[in-house]
């Protein structure tokens, strides 16, 4: 079943309007089919600390999913952490900095309004052995499949730039849209006090 089908499948059997549109409710409960009952409603299962603190940065929408891949990556024995979710415009803009103007390595190409992670909607994740952060694995593919799996965009399938800890959900309303023109309308949403789901 394509993520579409699963999400009408879904909205239909929980009751709430049949439109391809997942609300938080929908998700939820994508989550706990996937994933079994969880304790609070809605809320699911908590990862560990660190990756709460992350998923706390991210819209509510988006929160079931980064559980959901944490939970499904520890029932093949993979360890993973979400390390890095929303970041402001001016956190962007210092992070574009780095390897530019400052010191480090370059580590995006995205000025603040132009990343994923500006949004709310986009999550990096880190690989884990023995509690030891691992920047390269093949673990990394694993975990991109078992998100794929979850209707997450992974970094890693992309065809220009791969960016293998890196999972995204793009809104329905961007479903046929170019990541340029998908930021576009996020950064105007954003302007309009809009969210990036409605
Ligand atoms: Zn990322």
């Amino acid at each position: 079943m394509t993520l579409d089908a699963t999400i009408r499948a879904v909205q239909s059997k929980i009751g709430v309007a049949v439109d391809g549109n997942p609300g938080p409710q929908t998700w939820a409960a994508i989550h706990r089919a996937i994933v079994g009952d969880v304790p609070a409603a809605g809320v699911g299962k908590l990862a560990d600390e660190r990756s709460e603190r992350t998923i706390a940065t991210l819209l509510p929408q988006v929160q079931p999913l980064a559980r959901a891949l944490v939970e499904s990556a520890a029932t093949i024995g993979i360890s993973i952490k979400v390390i890095s979710g929303t970041r402001t415009y001016d956190e962007q803009n210092v992070l574009y900095e780095q390897g530019r103007t400052n010191s480090g390595r370059i580590v995006t190409n995205a000025r603040g309004g132009y990343s994923n992670h500006n949004f709310g909607i986009a999550f990096d994740i880190g690989v884990f052995e023995g509690g030891r952060y691992l920047e390269e694995s093949p673990a990394y593919k694993a975990v991109g499949a078992l998100g794929m799996k979850l209707g997450l965009d992974w970094g890693g399938s992309w065809r220009t730039i791969t960016d293998e800890p890196h999972f995204q959900i793009r809104p329905a309303w961007a479903r046929e849209m170019s990541e340029r023109d998908m930021l576009a309308e996020l950064r105007a949403r954003r302007a309009r006090g809009q969210s990036a789901f409605a």
